[in-house]
């Protein structure tokens, strides 16, 4: 008896199943339909490069981030191909604690003298992005873990002297990057840059996704975080915003109703979408698969974010060649 006799009438493996733990599983002919129903939105992602940020509760959550690993995998299957940037903050500052130094924030951004750039890189190098890539790779074996250094992928710049080493990006250089994607892979990039004279600098990973996206002319930068997307209120779960310009939203940033960690965010999303990129989504990554839901339903999830202004109903032209 072969491997495929073995699970018949068993569904797949645990883990794998889409239904939840004690939900019936969709008959075989349904979930036939189901694939089928697929095929337009298979075509139409086909070629197209998808920046995902990875970050907020998905990342520290096992069941979570393996469900994105899948994800991940699965879209590269089908011929999209996604690239992973990742933040860390709170790992950064969970061993920043253990080895009892203490962080200083000036607007929401980490003071970062060498020992905590030492400190940022270790933790985002050497722990985040290689729990990524093993999660990835638990799945087919498509991950490759770089820094921005590595290719000089990202040549930074100090952001504010008084910040000490927290970088912007001054340019992406895509080669590295599309050699990955050209051989099937999935880049999955940690933020730290360097300057031209091999400074590293660490840098917000929501800019970095941005401007990677935008360097990729990608089709898409999506952002998985702890909320449903962009709320109107941030106190009201109910207020989602779910479809928005770049010109609304920087009239929105000056308003004071998009804080903390959603600042940088929504400042990549609009440079991101005016720098060629199709549409940036904010989306819960507290929610399973929250990815192909958007990728594969018209009415999308989250927040969806385009450089005009939005025209008629929003989904997906799934009449276009
Ligand atoms: P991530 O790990 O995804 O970068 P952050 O905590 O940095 O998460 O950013 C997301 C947070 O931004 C939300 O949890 C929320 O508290 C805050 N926030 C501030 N203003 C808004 C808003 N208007 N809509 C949604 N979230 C907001
Ligand atoms: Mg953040």
């Amino acid at each position: 008896m072969n491997a495929g006799d073995d699970r018949r009438g068993q569904g797949p493996a645990a883990g794998g199943a889409a239904a939840g733990i004690g939900e019936p599983r969709p008959a075989a002919s349904e979930r036939a339909e189901l694939l089928v129903e697929m095929l337009p939105y298979i075509s139409r992602w086909r070629g197209k490069v998808m920046v995902v940020k990875f970050g907020g509760s998905a990342m520290v959550d096992a069941a979570l981030t393996d469900g994105f690993a899948a994800d991940m995998v699965l879209l590269r299957q089908i011929g999209l191909a996604p690239v992973v940037v990742h933040g860390g903050g709170p790992q950064i500052g969970e061993l920043m604690a253990r080895l009892g130094k203490t962080s200083e924030f000036r607007d929401g951004l980490r003071v970062t003298d060498a020992e905590t750039l030492d400190i940022a890189r270790m933790v985002l190098v050497g722990k985040v992005n290689r729990d990524i890539v093993g999660a990835i790779n638990v799945h087919g074996p498509l991950a490759v873990g770089i820094s921005g250094e590595d290719g000089r992928v990202i040549t930074a710049t100090a952001r504010n002297p008084e910040l000490g080493f927290v970088g912007e990006v001054t340019d992406v250089n895509t080669d590295l990057l599309e050699r990955l994607l050209a051989e099937g892979l999935i880049p999955v990039i940690s933020t730290i840059g360097a300057d031209t004279k091999g400074q590293a600098y660490n840098i917000n990973a929501d800019t970095v996704a941005g401007a990677v996206a935008s360097a990729l002319e990608a089709e898409k930068v999506v952002y998985l975080t702890d909320v449903a997307g962009l709320l109107d209120d941030v106190d009201d779960p109910g207020s989602l915003v779910r479809r928005t310009t770049a010109d609304s939203l920087a009239a929105r940033l000056r308003t004071g109703r998009v804080a903390g960690g959603m600042i940088p965010k929504i400042e990549a999303c609009i440079s991101a979408v005016r720098g060629g990129v199709n549409s940036a989504h904010l989306l819960d990554g507290r929610v399973r698969h929250v990815v192909l839901a958007e990728l594969f339903t018209d009415e999308g999830v989250g927040t969806m974010i385009t450089a005009d202004r939005p025209a008629g109903r929003r989904g997906h032209q799934l009449n276009s060649p």
